[in-house]
């Protein structure tokens, strides 16, 4: 049997892109059914639900000492290619999201952040294919050498000024920055008892 599965991206049910043809476990084919208000496909060998949800992932204000905010140009190739962005990335299904904003500010600027709190968290309809839901911490710089890398090719520190005339991939972006200027941003303490906010 030819086995093929194709990834929709189109149609009346444009947010539920990520159809297969057969179930990954029995290899037959997957019949649609209704599960409360929207639709989604049920094996009717196995039962298995192909579950259509968003990504989760995390994005990170990490501020100077004199209170700037790093942000990074994406490379050309990414989607958005050529804008500035936060740092940040999916979470791992191995990591914490705080291992994962340790990571994502790693990889993207070099530098060692220490995480203070939430700022928010965002649900991010980019487009059919790309449905995020993204926890925006806020920590300071606490070592590191910074550098970009990753899909970044540049770095800046900006301030209120820098910040108004920057053009962002994400508009979410925009507008946690804005806040952040605004100076009444409230941030949500980690509690490490519940979430272990250290890292090896
Ligand atoms: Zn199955």
């Amino acid at each position: 049997m030819n086995l093929l599965q194709v990834v929709t991206n189109s149609g009346e049910f444009a947010g539920n892109n990520k159809r297969m043809n057969f179930c990954p476990h029995c290899g037959v084919s997957f019949a649609r059914k209704m599960m409360r208000k929207f639709e989604r496909q049920q094996c009717g060998e196995c039962g298995v639900v192909n579950h259509l949800n968003p990504s989760p992932g995390i994005t990170i204000l990490v501020r100077s000492h004199d209170g700037k905010i790093i942000i990074g140009k994406r490379t050309e190739s990414a989607r958005y290619g050529n804008k500035w962005c936060l740092p940040g990335g999916f979470i791992e299904y191995e990591e914490s999201f705080i291992e994962t904003a340790h990571r994502e500010v790693r990889e993207e600027t070099g530098l060692e952040v220490r995480i203070k709190g939430i700022v928010n968290v965002v649900s991010n309809h980019l487009d059919d294919l790309h449905h995020t839901i993204v926890i925006v911490l806020i920590g300071d710089v606490s070592g590191g050498r910074q550098e970009p890398g990753d899909d970044l090719t540049a770095l800046k520190w900006i301030d209120t000024h820098l910040h108004k005339s920057t053009v962002y991939a994400f508009e979410a972006d925009r507008r946690i920055i804005d806040c952040y200027f605004a100076g009444n941003m409230k941030i949500l303490p980690i509690d490490d008892r519940i979430e272990k906010l250290c890292v090896d």
